[in-house]
């Protein structure tokens, strides 16, 4: 799960994190109410949508006077802001941060992440902030500097400083710098995210350290067990159809090409995208419908990957394990009828009534195209949405 800046800075704040004074607003009056209640001369007004680069897309705005505020606001507000990880539609926005102008001298960068390699905790500190990281690490990686933190220990006062340092913070703010890093690092591990960065974290005139941007990812496994943070979820935010598949326990997650394929075990589903692509296709999403599913579900996994109109084709591809294969079959042929299917759908399934299967669908009178391996069933889906 994301969530949004303000709402990351809220969480940094409590631990002990120095932020932006900053109002949360979603109208363009609430926004000049928030810049007046603010004070001061410079505000600067930030769209809030789950994804970074807004700043380049024209959703993060600096304003001299509440004119700019309330025109900013204006412009920002309902806006459909494009940035590297929106995709080429972009995010509506619809909530708003004003904040007070900061006062930057310099932009670096910290992150706090998982690290499956070293199953550690990574933290990565660098002196290029305000800029992409993946650039920084493809160009210049020697910028980038990772302690890795073993979580019994913790982040040590040691390690801390010798990052705050080795960015090249100035002496008299290392001690400044030393509690933000201990803080994010704090925050990530309270929370249990799986990634927590600050880019930019400036260094200002008079010294100070501040996070002036929030972003961080929480582990969906672990959000029953924190309730506070599953309370920021926007819904707005994600997703529909893989909010409408969570009701019914599949987990499914669209993707941009154009062969829907549903599959139980997230491994096969995995492999069926994998042997999808070989063949020279594209999936449309990844859809596990778990171990035991039923007919009904089968149905329901149906209508949300046809809600998706880039799909051209369907492949189905099941292992009866503990799931029958003629259930899974009459639930394909209940979902065919149901939907009015219109595209091509071929069906791969192995396992447990396999025969009893295959012979309900041949004997059910519909479009169904059989396939007996994974690799026939995604060369002839493939074919068929040419
Ligand atoms: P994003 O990463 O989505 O582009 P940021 O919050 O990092 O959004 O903002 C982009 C840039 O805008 C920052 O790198 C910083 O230069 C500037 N900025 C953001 N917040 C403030 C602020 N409160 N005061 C001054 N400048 C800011
Ligand atoms: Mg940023």
């Amino acid at each position: 799960m994301k969530i949004h800046e303000y709402q990351g800075k809220e969480l940094l704040r409590k631990f002990g994190v120095v932020v932006p004074r900053g109002v949360f607003c979603q109208s363009v009056d609430e926004a000049v109410k928030a810049a007046e209640s603010l004070g001061g001369k410079v505000w600067v007004v930030k769209a809030q949508i789950h994804a970074g680069g807004r700043g380049k897309g024209g959703g993060v705005k600096l304003a001299r006077s509440l004119d700019e505020v309330r025109q900013y606001a204006g412009q920002i507000l309902g806006m459909q802001l494009v940035t590297h990880q929106t995709g080429p539609d972009g995010q509506k926005v619809r909530r708003l941060l004003v904040e007070e102008g900061a006062d930057i001298r310099k932009e670096y960068y910290l992150a706090v992440l998982t690290d499956r390699k070293t199953q550690k905790v990574a933290v990565m500190a660098s002196s290029e902030g305000g800029m992409e990281i993946e650039e920084v690490a493809q160009h210049s990686p020697e910028k980038i500097l990772t302690a890795y933190v073993d979580p019994i220990d913790g982040l040590s006062d040691a390690q801390a400083t010798e990052l705050a340092t080795g960015i090249g913070i100035p002496a008299g703010s290392v001690a400044r710098a030393v509690v933000a890093l201990k803080g994010l690092y704090a925050c990530y591990m309270e929370t249990d995210a799986s990634l927590a960065e600050i880019n930019p974290l400036i260094l200002e005139g008079d010294g100070t350290i501040k996070a002036l941007d929030a972003k961080f990812n929480f582990d969906d496994n672990a959000l029953y067990r924190i309730p506070d943070i599953f309370a920021y979820r926007d819904i707005d935010e994600e997703d529909a159809n893989e909010i409408e598949a969570s009701k019914f326990g599949l987990a499914y997650i669209s993707l941009d090409g154009n062969i829907g394929c549903l599959v139980n075990g997230a491994g096969l589903a995995m492999a069926t995208m994998d042997v999808i692509k070989l063949y020279g296709g594209e999936p449309a999403n990844f859809l596990d419908v778990g171990g035991g599913a039923s007919a009904e579900k089968v149905t329901e996994a149906f209508k949300i990957m046809l809600k998706n109109d880039n799909v051209k084709g369907i492949l189905v591809n099941i292992f009866g394990g503990i799931m029958k294969c003629d259930t899974i079959a009459n639930g394909v042929m209940a979902a065919v009828r149901q939907t009015q299917l219109k595209v091509p759908l071929v069906v791969r399934m192995k396992g447990t009534n396999e025969e009893l299967g295959k012979q309900l669908l041949r004997d059910s009178g519909l479009p169904i195209i059989p396939a007996d391996t994974m690799a026939e069933a995604a060369e002839k889906i493939v074919a068929a949405v040419r």
